[in-house]
């Protein structure tokens, strides 16, 4: 481990499939500010049914809150 920067264990979503996506691989982090400070945002890109890649933060990701690319937004249930 390098100096645990990184406290979580990035690649346990690998491979996982969330309705239409399938997360790819991790792609890396990035440092935001947010009123509480500087946050970490880990993000995945993935594949989604339609053939597009998608890149997709973790935190959403994991919540459930992406279930494709975008496309099935746009169909009418
Ligand atoms: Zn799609």
């Amino acid at each position: 481990m390098k100096k645990g920067k990184i406290l979580i264990n990035v690649n346990d979503i690998i491979g996982k499939r969330l309705g239409k996506l399938e997360v790819i691989c991790y792609v890396g982090h990035r440092y935001t500010m947010t009123k509480g400070g500087p946050r970490v945002r880990h993000y995945y890109a993935c594949k989604c049914d339609c053939d597009r890649m998608a890149i997709i933060q973790r935190g959403p990701l994991k919540n459930n809150l992406y279930h494709s690319c975008g496309c099935a937004r746009r169909k009418a249930e």
